[in-house]
């Protein structure tokens, strides 16, 4: 395999080791490969700062903090940002909601987006490819080809992740699918199940865009690449998405899947 660095892969440490293919690969689903709630960020903290703004003296400051928690925080269920969200209303002496009630205006608004796709999707006005980070289809084929087995986890609901994935014709390259409630699995919970059965730790994969997937498979000794993609376009790395991705242990940044070198340089091919 090469080792070299790229223009659009950045690599931050030495992952998997030479000649080790890969044995199982885990994808985050939002930001990762779908774009079905592109854009959910500004949403999430436009509504954060209805209530914040009047609890504080600078909006810019309280829209930061707020950012930061949403941020470190991506990657599992939708509810543990709420929380965080509800004890800083709190700490500035307001009187939150509950996370649940948060949580479920935040997807009111969010669903907004994504059900204008879905209907774009469904009229033919776009394809599947559109609502995807570029080069997600490809790589999925070589991983398939390659034997690879693959699985899909994700902090949205179940039912959710799985209609997408049918909807966008990707369920089919997985092994596995698991959204949050009524889950089966975190993702923490199936990377230790993958190991539980056999695959060594070092050996699994892991493409995502929050702090949590990088995090889980940093703690077990996998191999984790940053999907740091600018969205909607998703042609360039996020400066921010890079930071908070480097600082949860990420091995690789890349803002998409088109870099011809990246089968190689992660041991598929
Ligand atoms: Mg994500």
């Amino acid at each position: 395999m090469t080792c070299k660095n790229t223009d659009l892969i950045e690599r931050l440490r030495n992952g998997i080791h030479s000649g080790a293919r890969p044995c199982a690969v885990m994808f985050d689903f939002d930001g990762t490969l779908v774009l079905m709630r592109a854009g959910w960020m500004p949403v999430m903290l436009d509504m954060m700062m209805e209530t914040l703004s009047s609890l504080g003296p600078d909006p810019a400051v309280l829209r930061d903090q707020a950012e930061d928690y949403v941020a470190r925080l991506t990657g599992s269920d939708t509810l543990v940002q709420m929380e965080a969200f509800a004890s800083h209303v709190r700490s500035l002496g307001g009187s939150p909601r509950s996370a649940a009630d948060y949580k479920s205006e935040f997807l009111d608004r969010v669903n907004h987006a994504r059900d204008a796709r879905v209907a774009a999707l469904r009229q033919g006005a776009i394809g599947a490819d559109d609502l995807m980070v570029p080069g997600s289809r490809a790589l999925l084929d070589s991983l398939r080809a390659a034997g690879i087995p693959l699985f899909l986890a994700s902090g949205t609901a179940h039912e959710v992740v799985a209609e997408e994935a049918k909807l966008l014709d990707i369920e089919r390259y997985f092994d596995g699918i698991y959204g949050s409630a009524p889950a089966n699995f975190t993702k923490r919970e199936l990377l230790a199940h993958l190991i539980s059965n056999g695959t060594p730790a070092a050996r699994i994969l892991t493409f995502g865009d929050g702090r949590v997937e990088i995090e889980d498979t940093r703690e077990i000794g996998g191999t984790a690449v940053g999907v740091a993609t600018d969205e909607p376009d998703c042609l360039e790395v996020d400066a921010k998405k890079r930071v908070w991705l480097i600082r949860a242990g990420a091995d690789f940044i890349i803002p998409n899947y088109l870099e011809a070198d990246l089968l190689s340089v992660l041991g598929i091919v």
